[in-house]
């Protein structure tokens, strides 16, 4: 029997009642309990159907083969009007209702509001231990949000291969990506959990054979000297190509909007579209974890910088938060690209504008 017909046999047993009587009453039938038919649902023949039998023995115990509206047990003999029968047991077009949709291969699944379950931002793997994960942790948890913006930034190209990497600080404890894997595959169980002190707090189960971050060390300085909540390190083509156009040791750009979504090393305050933003930019070394510092001497001289570029390489750029972070790093890529392409109409990103129009001549 399904639920619907269950409901009906339910208020058919009601009807059948005095009407003075109610639950409490020792006239009314209770319902026998319900059963799910967890066995027959397991075999797949209807999926998502709610099947239920009656508990007691000597009553017709209903699979799925019969669950129609019309095999159930007639209300009739339930001592219900013909009238009221008939419209009980009319099949419905909502009888379909009940059974829920079925899920698409790899589409995510639904969240309860309270992120017991598995959020809307975070596509499940079917892995087992990646669902539990995903309902132990809630949904702006950095064991979700990691993966979740690798993907992310994967599909902007500046995770491809198994480079970049990403890390978010968060209740004192520093998530981070692991090594040489392609970051959009990342699982919330992949990642490394280090203290303010670089104390090893988390990793992943040995058979996987991860390997923490080359830029944890990297990392570990930008958030000792910015207090950053999240950076990012992105092998983006464009942040790569201005190493190659600004041949001196930094990025210069002027008078842009996108100038606005940048933020003033750690003061809190943003730039004016009307200012100059200066990146610096250190040169590449072999081993990314040696690049320390040069990084931690660029920051120190350009104290209103939120970013580093590497030269033939990529860039970090930090935040706060990882939204402030992924702001910026987004703001700074469309600069530039806007920059790589005002190089080829041969017009200068740094020059202030002029002339009536406020156009460079
Ligand atoms: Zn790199």
């Amino acid at each position: 029997m399904d639920a619907l017909n269950y409901g009906a046999y339910v208020a058919a047993q009601y009807n059948s009642t005095e009407r003075t009587s109610d639950i409490g009453s020792p006239t009314y039938n209770s319902p026998p309990p319900l059963e799910l038919d967890d066995e027959k649902d397991k075999k797949g023949k209807r999926p998502g159907k709610l099947v239920v039998r009656f508990g007691s023995p000597g009553q017709a115990s209903l699979n799925n083969n019969n669950t129609g509206p019309m095999s159930s047990p007639s209300p009739t003999s339930l001592g219900v009007p013909d009238s009221l029968a008939m419209s009980l047991c009319r099949p419905s077009p909502e009888i379909t209702d009940i059974a829920p949709a079925k899920r698409r291969p790899g589409r995510p699944r639904k969240l309860n509001p309270d992120g017991s379950y598995a959020t809307n931002h975070v596509p499940l793997s079917n892995n087992l231990r990646t669902q539990q994960y995903n309902r132990r942790f809630f949904t702006e948890h950095a064991r979700n949000l990691v993966p979740e913006l690798c993907r992310h930034m994967y599909k902007l190209g500046w995770m491809s291969g198994t480079g970049g990497s990403f890390t978010i600080r968060q209740n004192k404890q520093i998530y981070i990506t692991p090594s040489g894997v392609s970051k959009e595959r990342i699982l919330p169980q992949d990642l490394f959990v280090l203290d303010d002190h670089g104390n090893l707090l988390d990793c992943p189960i040995q058979e996987k054979r991860l390997k923490m971050s080359d830029n944890a060390v990297v990392f570990l300085a930008i958030y000792s000297m910015r207090n950053a909540g999240s950076i990012i390190h992105s092998h983006s083509q464009n942040a790569v190509l201005v190493t190659l156009i600004y041949k001196e040791q930094e990025f210069r750009i002027s008078n842009q909007e996108m100038i606005k979504g940048l933020q003033k090393g750690n003061s809190g305050e943003h730039y004016s579209n009307d200012d100059t933003l200066v990146i610096p930019i250190i040169e590449n070394l072999p081993a990314e974890r040696d690049l320390t510092q040069r990084v931690t001497i660029a920051m120190q001289q350009y104290p209103m910088s939120n970013a580093v570029l590497i030269r033939r390489h990529g860039i970090y750029v930090w935040g706060d938060s990882w939204q402030t972070a992924k702001s910026q790093a987004e703001s700074l890529d469309y600069l530039f690209e806007l920059a790589l392409k005002m190089n080829k109409y041969g017009i200068d990103p740094a020059a202030m504008p002029s002339g009536e129009l406020g156009i460079t001549d």
